[in-house]
């Protein structure tokens, strides 16, 4: 190229293909950089919907965290509400509480009221601590079908007869039939002799013996009859000293029915044949002395639990120093008190806690002092915290307590008793005239007002004595049984328990040798067997 004019060098002018060829280049140049733009406007509309869906999300974050912090407010609230509430039921709660000890505290007063006598009252109260919980559930059919004793069939151990080596004794006296004979008295004739084997006691031995009885026909019609062998029963094996024995030990010293065939060399299965057919034959007596009850000018009566044949029974004792009944049954309803006193009126006075299955009775009623003061014992003990409470069972238990002690104080004279009882019971009735606030107390100064009439018997007659002493201590041997047998199986073990205990019971309560007395008593009823036994009782 060459300079211009001005020394300058000026560019040619493109030719038109320079033109062309610049042009197209900046075309495809352009071209590139829009390429490249669209391209930049792709990532830029990816990159904007990228920050749209962040942006959606925080947003729905913040939102869910938004809702969630309402959301504890709101539980926040109502747990404070929640709160105030409680607290309002439990002032509430505790306003009831009050309300509902005011109220046990009068329904226990009004119970204690009801209860003097309510035929349908619970046993067991506070009278009775030795029995408290004295009741086992009732066994199942299954196990009460579950008779004890020796298996079906077993080889008869019972009684083994012995010969003649073998025998301690050989009595070879013959006896004449007992009663009238037979067509014409005098009618009768020894045909033979026979041997049989007894034992017999005597003076504390056992003695194998060969007796001998005779078999007599009769002249006129031709009958046969029997002999009887001295004090054996016909079909007995034991003589009637041996039979005394076994009752004095089971029913007099009232030893458990294994220690008795123990110690008397018997089989327990004879035993009780002896003793269940002792007691037929004495049940009469039983009847007699049962009878006699209600003519008695003071009896005490008391009860105990007892168990037939897996349910649960009750032990009836009717005592005083002349007899004792006893009567084993199935209930502790008045229906067995009836049974004996019958529902007239008596000249009679009934010692007894304050059960009222007695009340039915239309007799005069004592209570028993020492149950009272049990009773006292046990309220001050429900109570230890109460100053009236242990005032008034102080009081109380220091009065009953002297009334048991005058009666035992034989060397005063009429006068000088009846003066101090007649004290003891104005002081009684005083203390239970004051005005008490506690419902315990109140209870129980009702009930001796309202049982004026069954407390104070004593005081006017001094043969009637303020407590139950006697009857507690003649069921306490029952309670022993009762504790070592668990109770009789059957109405059978029942039956003979009640008319032995209550003859052989009756013997001693009347001064008589119990041995001696049952083989009397067996002997005349050999003899005489439609006579009345009551008389060797007497
Ligand atoms: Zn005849």
């Amino acid at each position: 190229m060459r300079p211009d004019r001005f020394g300058m060098f000026t560019p040619r002018p493109p030719t038109k293909d320079e033109t062309i060829a610049d042009l197209r280049r900046r075309l495809e140049a352009s071209g590139r950089s829009a390429l490249e733009a669209n391209r930049e406007a792709d990532r830029l509309r990816t990159s904007l919907a990228d920050a749209k869906g962040r942006l959606r999300s925080a947003l729905f974050q913040v939102e869910q965290e938004r809702l969630l912090r309402l959301q504890a407010e709101r539980e926040r609230d109502l747990a404070s509400m929640e709160n105030m509430e409680l607290r309002k039921a439990l002032e509430e709660t505790e306003v009831l509480r009050g309300e509902v000890k005011r109220l046990r505290e009068e329904a226990a007063t009004l119970r204690r009221r009801l209860d003097g006598d309510r035929p349908g009252r619970k046993p067991f109260g506070l009278s009775t601590p030795s029995s408290l919980d004295p009741l086992k559930e009732n066994s199942s059919d299954e196990s009460r079908a579950r008779k004890g004793g020796a298996v079906q069939g077993h080889a008869p151990a019972c009684y083994r007869p012995f010969t003649e080596a073998e025998a301690d004794a050989v009595e070879c006296e013959v006896l004449p039939p007992v009663g009238d004979g037979c067509c014409q008295g005098e009618s009768l004739r020894l045909v033979r002799t026979l041997q049989d084997t007894v034992r017999r006691y005597v003076r504390g031995h056992f003695r194998k013996t060969l007796v001998t009885y005779g078999v007599f026909e009769c002249t006129i019609c031709g009958r046969t009859h029997f002999g009887p062998v001295r004090d054996v029963f016909p079909g007995m094996k034991h003589d009637f000293h041996y039979v005394a024995e076994v009752l004095k030990l089971a029913f007099a010293d009232l030893l458990p029915y294994g220690q008795v065939a123990r110690m008397m060399n018997i089989n327990k299965g004879t035993l009780f044949n002896m003793m269940h057919s002792m007691a037929l034959r004495l049940a009469p007596l039983y009847e007699e002395i049962k009878g006699e009850v209600r003519h008695q000018h003071c009896i005490h009566a008391d009860e105990t639990p007892w168990r037939e044949d897996g349910h649960n029974g009750y032990t009836w004792l009717f005592t005083n120093d002349w007899l004792s009944l006893f009567l084993f049954r199935g209930t502790r309803a008045s229906s067995v008190p009836l049974e004996v006193l019958g529902g007239d009126r008596l000249p009679l006075t009934l010692v007894t806690d304050r059960y009222s299955g007695y009340s039915p009775l239309n007799v005069r009623h004592q209570y028993c002092y020492v149950h009272l003061m049990r009773d006292m014992k046990k309220m001050a003990e429900n109570d230890p915290a109460s100053a009236e409470v242990r005032a008034f069972t102080d009081a109380m238990l220091c009065e009953l307590k002297a009334a048991v002690a005058l009666q035992g104080r034989k060397e005063l004279d009429n006068a000088e008793y009846f003066r101090e009882a007649l004290a003891i019971q104005a002081r009684i009735m005083d203390i239970c005239h004051r005005d008490a606030i506690d419902g315990a107390v109140r209870g129980m100064q009702d009930f001796f007002r309202e049982k004026r009439e069954c407390l104070f018997q004593w005081v006017g007659d001094r043969t009637i004595p303020c407590h139950n002493n006697d009857a507690e201590r003649g069921l306490r041997p029952v309670v022993v049984a009762r504790k070592i047998s668990m109770g009789c199986q059957g109405e059978k073990g029942m039956f003979t328990r009640e008319v032995l205990s209550t003859v052989v019971q009756t013997a001693k309560a009347r001064g008589k040798d119990v041995r001696d007395f049952l083989v009397a008593a067996m002997r005349r009823m050999m003899e005489a067997p439609k006579e009345s036994l009551y008389p060797l009782l007497c």
